[in-house]
């Protein structure tokens, strides 16, 4: 081997200089690195007031301004030295850690790849502000200078020594949009904070000091729906959970506004997304997602930030219990929140009278085999066209007729509604085959089937799950099976579907059963399109308003409703 590559290979320790530049990349990823870790040092520092000021996207200069408790003139003189901090002193402190910071790396970083210059003085009005400037890792000047109490810290020419990374800075823009997101991360969690935030001397974003609903309305510009926000709460061993959200009717496409806050700290837990859309599972059709925010406090003990230089991840100890807990909460802040409160007073109404009770049975949509065959489905809607004495529908809502033959159009007194024939039957058969799906049945003649080897890995971890729900797959070779037995209600339901489903779908028994049945209940309900006679439609109105939360299984609304109020308006017509 020739003598210079083999130099190369030996080992050697780093220099400081290089080392430290090393450590200073990966806490100062980009601008907003510098913003994110001045702005956690204001709020260790209990500043009320904040703001931040952004040259050309922070590749210029970031200022952040607060009025917090400041730094004597000797903790100034230290603070960009590395593993500077008052924070903690020993390992055990993190247990008990309350503030966002505690490595000491973000100034001493700064100060390795940028120019740093700080200016600040405490409180007590006994020692001058001072100013610290310092570059490189070196410091240039440490001197008294005039200064309110509080802190201002400059940092300028960021990577001006690290070439490589400064020339994957973007465009001022797109900085000044990613320094955005992590401006609207802090200022989420601390609503009594005044933030404020001037991008090239322009004020951009000003949060004054709100509740935290409000913060969160006024930071994503829901500003006009606040009154569909709610804020709800839940406590469990050693956390506390404060959720801020809309009604499933305010959604979004993407999941950009489910967003979760551990101490006060945006961070990426899967998890703990997961469990709100669950929640919202049966509220919203697929493909959308909720507005969602999520604070929890844990206790320190339980939760470790020190495993990710920017503190984006997070181990939590207790983690199954709060998704858990995330979940119900949603749930039952829905289920006793989100009834549509005027059909409620409607069906009461109904309950209060029962000679309204009508004279066919409204079981004859709704036979014991939910699932023949859905010809014999319209046959028997059909067979309930001709009024028997006393069947009118009740007295408080007209039928209107079919429009287009898609919706059923109903008055009330007060209200019109457009209801979604198809919708609104597959939610009703869909309850009925969930409430009793039947036992399990063999099948005379098995099903067979073929995977593809993807299809086998998930079907083999979901044969059980579908056997609890009394469909019982047998592997019956390499990569075929067949189904042996299904619940009583899914017989008739069609080979192929069954099959597709087997091959497509997975997760926990409530999933599968779950899809199983709105499947079926989609594949049987009335479509549009079809006629329908005024008494079913009447029957299946009814049944409509007695739900709780009048949605079909894969979240759709079954009806739209407008007040007679609300058309009178929209008339310029006086009530
Ligand atoms: P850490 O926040 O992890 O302690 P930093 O490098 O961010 O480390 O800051 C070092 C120290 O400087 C802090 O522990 C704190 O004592 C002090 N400090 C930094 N910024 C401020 C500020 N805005 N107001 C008061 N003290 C500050
Ligand atoms: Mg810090």
């Amino acid at each position: 081997m020739d003598k210079s590559k083999e130099d190369s290979r030996k080992i050697h320790v780093l220099g400081e200089d290089v080392s430290r530049r090393i450590a200073a990349g990966e806490v100062i990823e980009r601008p907003f690195s510098v913003v994110r870790e001045l702005l956690d040092n204001s709020l260790d520092a209990s500043a009320d007031e904040m703001s931040v000021y952004l040259r050309d996207g922070g590749n210029s200069s970031i200022r952040v301004v607060d009025n917090g408790c400041g730094m004597q003139p000797a903790d100034l003189k230290r603070c960009y030295l590395s593993h500077a901090t008052s924070k903690i002193s020993k390992i055990d402190d993190l247990d008990t850690l309350s503030t966002l910071g505690f490595r000491g790396e973000a100034l001493s970083s700064m100060a390795a790849c940028a120019r740093l210059e700080v200016v600040s003085a405490v409180k007590d009005g006994l020692h001058p502000a001072h100013r610290l400037v310092a570059q490189g890792g070196k410091l240039l000047s440490f001197a008294a200078c005039q200064g309110k109490s509080g802190t201002i810290v400059d940092v300028s020419h960021v990577f001006f020594n690290m070439p490589a990374r400064k020339k994957f800075l973007k465009r001022s823009s797109a900085e000044t949009m990613m320094c955005k997101i992590v401006f609207l991360d802090k200022a989420m969690p601390f609503p009594g904070v005044v933030f404020k935030l001037f991008i090239d001397g322009e004020l951009k974003l000003f949060f004054e000091r709100q509740s935290l609903l409000h913060r969160v309305t006024t930071a994503y510009n829901y500003k006009e729906h606040a009154d569909i926000f709610s804020e709800v709460r839940a406590e469990g061993e050693g956390f506390s959970l404060v959720v801020v959200c809309a009604g499933p009717d305010l959604n979004r496409k993407d999941r950009k506004h489910i967003q979760v806050f551990v101490n006060k700290r945006r961070v990426y837990e899967y998890s703990l997304v997961q469990a709100v859309e669950y929640g919202f599972k049966e509220y919203l059709p697929g493909g959308l997602y909720p507005v969602c925010f999520v604070f929890l406090q844990i206790d320190p003990r339980l939760v470790d930030f020190n495993i990710h230089p920017a503190k984006k991840e997070v181990r939590i100890k207790n983690l199954p219990l709060i998704h858990q807990k995330l979940v119900a909460l949603l749930k039952s802040f829905f289920a006793e929140n989100y009834a549509f409160a005027y059909e409620n007073r409607l069906h009461q109404a109904r309950r209060q009278d029962s000679s309204h009770a009508m004279a066919v049975s409204f079981d004859h949509l709704f036979p014991d085999s939910a699932l023949e065959d859905k010809k014999a489905i319209t046959a028997q809607i059909k067979s309930l066209s001709v009024p028997e004495a006393g069947g009118k529908p009740a007295a408080d809502f007209s039928y209107l007729g079919q429009l287009w033959k898609v919706f059923l159009v109903f008055s009330t007194e007060e209200r019109v509604y457009f209801v979604d024939q198809h919708a609104a039957h597959e939610r009703l058969l869909f309850d009925r085959i969930k409430s009793s799906p039947g036992a399990m049945q063999k099948l005379l003649f098995p099903i067979s089937f073929e995977v593809s080897d993807e299809e086998l890995a998930v079907l083999e971890t979901i044969i059980d799950n579908l056997k609890a729900f009394n469909v019982k797959i047998q592997r019956i070779g390499e990569n075929s099976f067949e189904i042996q037995a299904l619940p009583e209600k899914l017989h008739s339901f069609p080979e192929s579907e069954l099959i597709a489903f087997l091959r497509s779908e997975k997760g926990t028994v409530e999933d599968l059963s779950r899809e199983l049945y709105a499947r079926a209940a989609c594949r049987l309900a009335i479509k549009e399109g079809e006629e329908i006679d005024e008494l079913t439609a009447c029957e299946l109105f009814k049944e409509v308003l007695s739900l709780t939360h009048p949605r079909c299984p894969h979240g759709r609304p079954l009806f739209y409703s407008m007040s007679k109020d609300q058309i009178f308006k929209l008339v310029g017509r006086n009530l």
